[in-house]
């Protein structure tokens, strides 16, 4: 079996890679692969996972072009181009709170089932449940032990729950081939699987607010980098920053260096009532925390500081 995890720099898809190869080698007795590409950013920024396993020794460590199951953890990833990586027979998992229109896509309101669990949205493990659901490479046991391999102590009790939730979600026996199953319903003529799992609070506590940046009152003031298009989110912040930027103002020369060299275009120019540029703010509806900014201002005047502490203050 062969899966792509599509994600954003920090949503956990490279752990939950590794977790469901540990699941198939140290517990399913299986040989397993796991390994990510990242692009040129870091935080927030699409990447890929993949993960094989096979029930011989793998030699073949170059990238999937077509998997058995497709993943994606983040919906705005999800593009026209999705069939084209997806094997006959394939799956794709997608983490969304809404039907898809083809048979072969498999919705899983991933954010809502963790955040019910979490308090935030994390939609690794969630995935890793429904695969253990609709695969008999991996029993929902081998999954518990690929957690616990991968994961710190002080993470695996939440996610062990997840990994519960979403199985169950699903409708898991663990006996189902993806693609028997998949067969299986198209044959019946079912409609797309959805699943809604969490609670209406849980959900609610979801952010999902798409492509603010055309709703922004003042567009103009922010940059347009070259990096931009790639890799901006066109979504709120789900809650995986750790680090924000601080601006100490008293240093700041205005060079605007920052605000041209952020990859998501998320610092922009404040100006005065008569128009003219006063300071540089941050949106940290949007910012990744990845502190290429920091690393950018020739005046030092840009400190990345923990998320919960100072940041909060
Ligand atoms: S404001 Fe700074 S930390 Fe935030 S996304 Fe832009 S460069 Fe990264
Ligand atoms: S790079 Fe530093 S000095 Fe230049 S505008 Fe940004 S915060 Fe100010």
């Amino acid at each position: 079996m062969e899966v792509i995890w599509h994600a954003r720099g920090g949503q956990g898809a490279f752990t939950a890679a590794r977790a469901l190869g540990a699941a198939a080698a140290l517990s399913g007795g299986l040989h397993a692969l796991a390994f990510p590409t990242f692009g040129p950013e870091r935080r927030g920024a699409p990447m890929r996972a993949y993960t094989k396993i096979a029930a011989s020794p793998i030699g073949d460590r170059s990238a999937l072009r077509q998997a058995d199951v497709v993943a994606y953890l983040d919906e705005t990833l999800f593009d026209d181009g999705w069939e084209a990586e997806l094997k006959p027979g394939g799956i794709v998992l997608l983490n969304a709170p809404h039907p898809a229109a083809d048979p072969r896509i498999v919705c899983v309101d991933a954010d809502a089932i963790s955040a019910e669990v979490l308090g935030r949205p994390i939609p690794n493990t969630v995935l890793l449940g429904a695969i253990a659901a609709l695969s008999d490479v991996v029993t929902l046991e081998d999954v518990h032990e690929g957690i616990k391999a991968t994961m710190s102590v002080r993470l695996q009790e939440a996610n062990l729950r997840i990994a519960d939730a979403a199985f169950k979600a699903v409708g898991g026996g663990g006996s189902a081939r993806a693609s028997q199953e998949l067969d299986a319903r198209v044959a019946a003529g079912a409609r797309p699987v959805t699943v809604h799992d969490a609670s209406e609070a849980a959900r609610q506590n979801v952010t999902r607010t798409p492509y603010l940046r055309e709703t922004f009152a003042l567009p103009e003031d922010f940059a347009r980098s070259t990096c931009f298009t790639g890799g901006h989110l066109v979504s709120e912040n789900a809650g995986w920053r750790s680090v924000r930027p601080v601006l100490d103002e008293t240093v700041c020369t205005l060079c605007l260096q920052c605000y041209l060299l952020c990859p998501d275009g998320t610092i922009f120019k404040v100006r005065d009532e008569e128009g003219n540029v006063e300071r540089v703010a941050v949106d940290f509806a949007f910012c990744k925390g990845c502190g290429v900014c920091a690393k950018a201002c020739p005046a030092g005047c840009i400190r990345m500081v923990p998320e919960r502490k100072e940041a909060r203050a």
